[in-house]
């Protein structure tokens, strides 16, 4: 689909598109994730390169829609992390960073001091997420949007703009990204048939973008791991560690850290942020929660989070993180 825009987003894309000319030629779009930001910058490359919008939007019909469609058009470079082979080269060899790498950026000067393919036409750059650039390639990108090419709309979207180099950022136009309200985000929700709308938007910490692609899942996926979750301390590891482990890693550790973080609310009386309607079991296990050990593996999970992208032996290390949820009750 070449447009996908969020009712949030509405008056932010009109104002961006009727700039015309006036449009800074870097934006930034940032905000947390799972609030639709690439769908927003991929709703706008499509706009600006299509050859007859329809009131500010893509046609979806004509050639330039076309190519788009197919990842195929000669006016549009989108950049994303790759694997850096070198990274730990020598250590780890089974471990890979995710980065965005100093020779796509040099591919992207290659390709910028050439001209567009229509005359005078505008070619778009989306380069997601931002944070994902290493120094030597943010340096590289410096020099592009220090000199821009003539007639190039740069879209850059980060999700931790606060991790990206002030020189960068003095270079773009920062533009915050609007977060969807309850309402808007459970009425979406619920047009796009998400079983159990109020469930997701709670568990997407109002982020729901994300949560939609997989939520029939999700919602399932949770109906089983939660009774091992309210278990606390007599948590059966044998049989939870396979259900994190078909979540994936990434999933598994967010859902750890979701029901750590609303334990730790439930311990200090606080409203709790991911798990509605679950005030009941939370309760209960506050009452036998050891703080300084459910701190220690907050602390924990956050450093796993770091380095689990490629983890040696997943089973392993979901038993010892499990082991020390069994240990926080004491
Ligand atoms: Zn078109």
């Amino acid at each position: 689909m070449i447009n996908k825009l969020y009712p949030w987003q509405e008056s932010l894309f009109a104002q961006w598109m009727q700039a015309g000319e006036t449009r800074h030629h870097a934006l930034l779009l940032h905000g947390k994730t799972g609030i639709g930001k690439l769908d927003f910058a991929q709703t706008m490359a499509a706009a600006l390169l299509c050859l007859e919008p329809q009131q500010g939007f893509a046609c979806g019909v004509c050639q330039s829609c076309h190519w788009l469609s197919e990842g195929a058009h000669p006016d549009f470079r989108e950049v994303t992390p790759e694997d850096d082979d070198n990274a730990d080269s020598g250590k780890k060899k089974t471990r890979k960073r995710q980065q965005i790498l100093i020779d796509q950026i040099r591919s992207l000067h290659d390709y910028l001091s050439l001209s567009s393919h229509r005359v005078n036409g505008i070619r778009v750059v989306l380069i997601h997420p931002l944070e994902a650039m290493n120094v030597a390639a943010s340096n590289a990108l410096l020099k592009l949007l220090e000199e821009p090419p003539p007639r190039t709309q740069f879209l850059l979207i980060s999700h931790q703009r606060q991790a990206l180099l002030p020189t960068i950022l003095s270079r773009c136009m920062q533009v915050e990204m609007p977060v969807p309200s309850r309402e808007q985000g459970l009425h979406w929700l619920q047009t796009q048939s998400v079983p159990n709308p109020e469930w997701v938007w709670h568990y997407s910490g109002g982020a729901p973008t994300t949560v939609q692609q997989d939520a029939p899942d999700w919602y399932a996926w949770y109906q089983q791991f939660r009774p091992h979750l309210v278990n606390g301390a007599t948590i059966d590891i044998a049989a939870a560690v396979p259900l994190l482990i078909k979540q994936g890693m990434e999933q598994a550790i967010q859902a750890l850290q979701k029901w750590l973080l609303d334990l730790w609310l439930c311990c200090h009386q606080q409203p709790l942020r991911y798990h509605h309607g679950e005030t009941g079991p939370l309760q209960a296990l506050a009452a036998a929660v050891n703080l300084s050990r459910l701190l220690a593996f907050q602390q924990q999970l956050n450093r796993f989070k770091m380095t689990a992208q490629h983890p040696l032996n997943q089973e392993l290390q979901l038993e010892q993180l499990l082991l020390q949820y069994k240990k926080i009750f004491s």
